[in-house]
């Protein structure tokens, strides 16, 4: 599953371990899931 880690924004894929392998940062969120947090200006 691929996951993309919050603090240094890169995706990766993980199976187990929920740590990003690059900065060891625990908030991951799953790529595959589109999290747009945009808002419009009405
Ligand atoms: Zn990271």
């Amino acid at each position: 599953m691929e996951h993309k880690c919050l603090k240094c924004k890169k995706s990766f894929n993980l199976e187990d371990r929920i740590r990003c392998p690059f900065c060891g940062f625990r908030v991951l969120v799953k790529a595959r899931v589109p999290i747009v947090k945009k808002v419009k200006a009405r």
